[in-house]
């Protein structure tokens, strides 16, 4: 498009040039001169007309270049928040949520929740099984967790190897147990099973952590406390949540 633009700058100034001429001849009043001049004139408008076309087709295809890009950069940009293995939100997209929830002023009205989860002896399946059935168990953790989870302004995250999170704005502590809650029993209820015989391998636990937000909480204070409930119900025997 830059070399168009001079092309059609370069020729503009010839045909400056060229008007300058035919304006000296017109003032002479000589008619051959004049014929030729306003000939040659003829010539620049018809090479002015034809870049000024070219520049128009260029800026037409930088256009929709430009439109090209926005998307590619915009899909981009929610697939760096995406985590490939659950296609659950990642960290990043959910410390963005964060921070996007705990900017907003005045806070959302009703308090809002965290819930940590974490799956319980994951190391072992990986032992037992392998890394390709450990993903797939990630994978069925996770949409087990999401399915628990409709209102749209929540968001579910995978925080880590095998530890998820979910971010409730507008929640109060006992809606969020009780969500938390549910997901612990719908992935007990979870058969992983084996993808050829269909026989049931293995089945998991979870346990979780769930906090309410406090007026003077960042997103470190907030995560910290989930991560302390978290700890806790792992002491407290696992597969089971605990509130702090
Ligand atoms: P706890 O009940 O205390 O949480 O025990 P745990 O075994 O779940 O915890 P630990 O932190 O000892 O082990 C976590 C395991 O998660 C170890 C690691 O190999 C596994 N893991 C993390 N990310 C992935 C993954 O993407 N795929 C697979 N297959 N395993 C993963
Ligand atoms: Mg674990
Ligand atoms: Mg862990």
């Amino acid at each position: 498009m830059a070399e168009a633009a001079i092309r059609t700058g370069d020729r503009a100034g010839a045909f400056g040039e060229q008007l300058g001429d035919l304006t000296q001849a017109l003032k002479l009043g000589d008619a051959l001169q004049l014929e030729s001049v306003i000939n040659r004139s003829l010539d620049k408008t018809a090479g002015m007309q034809e870049s000024a076309f070219a520049l128009q087709r260029e800026v037409m295809a930088s256009r929709e270049e430009i439109e090209r890009l926005r998307v590619d950069l915009s899909r981009a940009r929610k697939e760096s928040e995406i985590d490939p293995l659950t296609r659950l939100l990642n960290r990043k997209g959910l410390d963005l949520r964060l921070d996007e929830l705990l900017s907003q002023t005045p806070q959302p009205a009703g308090r809002s929740c965290l819930v940590m989860l974490d799956i319980d002896r994951f190391k072992s399946v990986n032992d037992s099984y392998g890394h390709v059935i450990g993903d797939q168990v990630l994978q069925a953790v996770a949409q087990a967790i999401r399915s628990g989870v409709s209102n749209r302004s929540h968001s579910v995250a995978r925080y880590g190897g095998e530890e998820f999170a979910i971010l409730l704005p507008r929640c109060n502590l006992a809606t969020g147990l009780a969500l938390a809650e549910a997901c612990r029993q719908r992935v007990k209820a979870l058969r992983i099973r084996d993808r050829r015989s269909q026989t049931v391998m293995l089945n998991v636990t979870i346990s979780a952590g769930v906090t309410e937000m406090k007026p003077d909480d960042d997103a470190l204070s907030l995560v910290a406390r989930g991560d302390g409930a978290l700890y806790e119900a792992k002491h407290a025997g696992r597969d089971c949540v605990v509130s702090a």
